[in-house]
């Protein structure tokens, strides 16, 4: 059986190393969306060894702080779900206070049309990233 995070990238790469990337998937609502994906098809936190656990938290708290400096937003929401696909990946999500579904979950049913998000380009989160994590792009 198929596993779309293994046969595809899941957006856009920002950063990635040999163990995880961080890409952008195309969310109009949500710019301020990233994902950390493992680079291995493993379901769950308790899969990785110690060390490992702390090498992916360590890019998913990265992304928060991107997140954080480009978008100032009023919260970020950490979320690892993977009941569709399970291939262990965190959800970043810069969320404002009038987004679309403040403040439930982003994928909870819609509240408001969402106002205009700030405009942050690939680069500048790819350059934010940077900063924390190194230059390890490919
Ligand atoms: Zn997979």
């Amino acid at each position: 059986m198929g596993c779309e995070l293994c046969e595809g990238e899941g957006g856009s790469i920002l950063w990635r190393d040999d163990f995880c990337r961080v890409v952008r998937p195309v969310v109009p609502e949500y710019p301020g969306l990233l994902r950390v994906i493992l680079r291995r098809h493993v379901a769950e936190m308790t899969d990785l060894a110690p060390a490992e656990r702390r090498r992916l938290m360590e890019t998913v708290f990265a992304c928060e702080q991107a997140l954080r400096s480009l978008f100032r937003p009023d919260k970020v929401n950490l979320a690892s779900l993977g009941n569709q696909v399970p291939h262990l990946h965190w959800h970043v999500i810069a969320r404002h206070r009038d987004d679309a579904h403040f403040p439930n979950p982003i994928w909870s049913p819609g509240l408001r049309t969402a106002a205009p998000s700030p405009a942050v380009s690939d680069q500048a989160l790819r350059e934010a990233l940077e900063r924390v994590l190194g230059v390890k792009a490919a």
